[in-house]
């Protein structure tokens, strides 16, 4: 039987030397970021590290780190335990600069996007994960249409059953996945938002998040605070059902 802990680490030493998008011409600080632990049941994929996680190469190390573990912290994760145990990615993995306007970071562009791709892919495929969380836009297209509006999908999660994860551990096909919402105020129906939870057992739980950015002003509207809460919600119950 394959170990992945091995395969892991290859990838991950194919994957430092990657300079795919200097060489085509794009601005980026060359290094990618990601971390994992040897073996990991959780993976969070995030848009792109910023220019801190450039410098120390530690996802979500600054102010977006905060606000994402705050959100973690809630759900019953510990952010050291997380760190250690989870494999944390991106959808592109070097920091791509400042944006021309000078407001905030560049967005990778569409075809920086397809050639980290690959890299995600075998990200994907070893690892191999029973929670999927998907945080911000880009991470998020990954399996929603670019028009789908976050208020429509944070607090829901997608759960892929165990014979679709084995026929295809890189899928993101929606038509194959069931929804679960966590549309109920979990104050007073967290006991029926557990059974649900429960109810759904092996496969893959796909959950969005928003970007946890303090630029981002989305998260800081009451009503999408509601929302999240609801997100936050929906991973304490797949942590404590899954053991994770
Ligand atoms: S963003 Fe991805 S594809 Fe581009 S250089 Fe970095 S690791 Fe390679």
């Amino acid at each position: 039987m394959p170990n992945r802990t091995i395969e892991l680490d290859g990838l991950h030493a194919e994957l430092r030397t990657c300079r795919r998008c200097l060489e085509e011409g794009y601005w980026i600080a060359p290094g990618p970021v990601f971390s994992s632990g040897p073996a990991p049941r959780v993976m969070l994929i995030g848009q792109a590290p910023g220019p801190t996680e450039a410098v120390v190469k530690r996802p979500f190390n600054a102010g977006s780190g905060k606000r994402l573990f705050k959100w973690l912290t809630e759900a019953g994760w510990d952010e050291a335990e997380f760190r250690a145990t989870a494999y944390m990615t991106a959808v592109t993995k070097c920091y791509p600069g400042r944006s021309s306007n000078g407001k905030g970071d560049r967005v990778a562009t569409p075809f920086e996007q397809a050639l980290c791709r690959p890299w995600l892919e075998q990200e994907l495929w070893l690892a191999n994960p029973q929670l999927l969380i998907l945080v911000g836009g880009l991470a998020i297209k990954l399996l929603y249409l670019p028009t789908t509006r976050l208020d429509a999908i944070i607090g829901t999660a997608a759960w892929f059953p165990p014979e679709v994860v084995a026929s295809d551990p890189w899928t993101f096909d929606l038509a194959q996945a069931e929804m679960i919402s966590a549309m109920d105020d979990p104050a007073t129906d967290g006991a029926d938002l557990s059974s649900v939870v429960r109810r759904h057992a092996g496969g893959r739980f796909v959950v969005p998040l928003p970007h946890p950015s303090g630029a981002s002003l989305w998260p800081n509207k009451p009503e999408n605070q509601a929302l999240i809460r609801r997100a936050i919600a929906l991973l304490r119950e797949i942590r404590i059902a899954k053991q994770l």
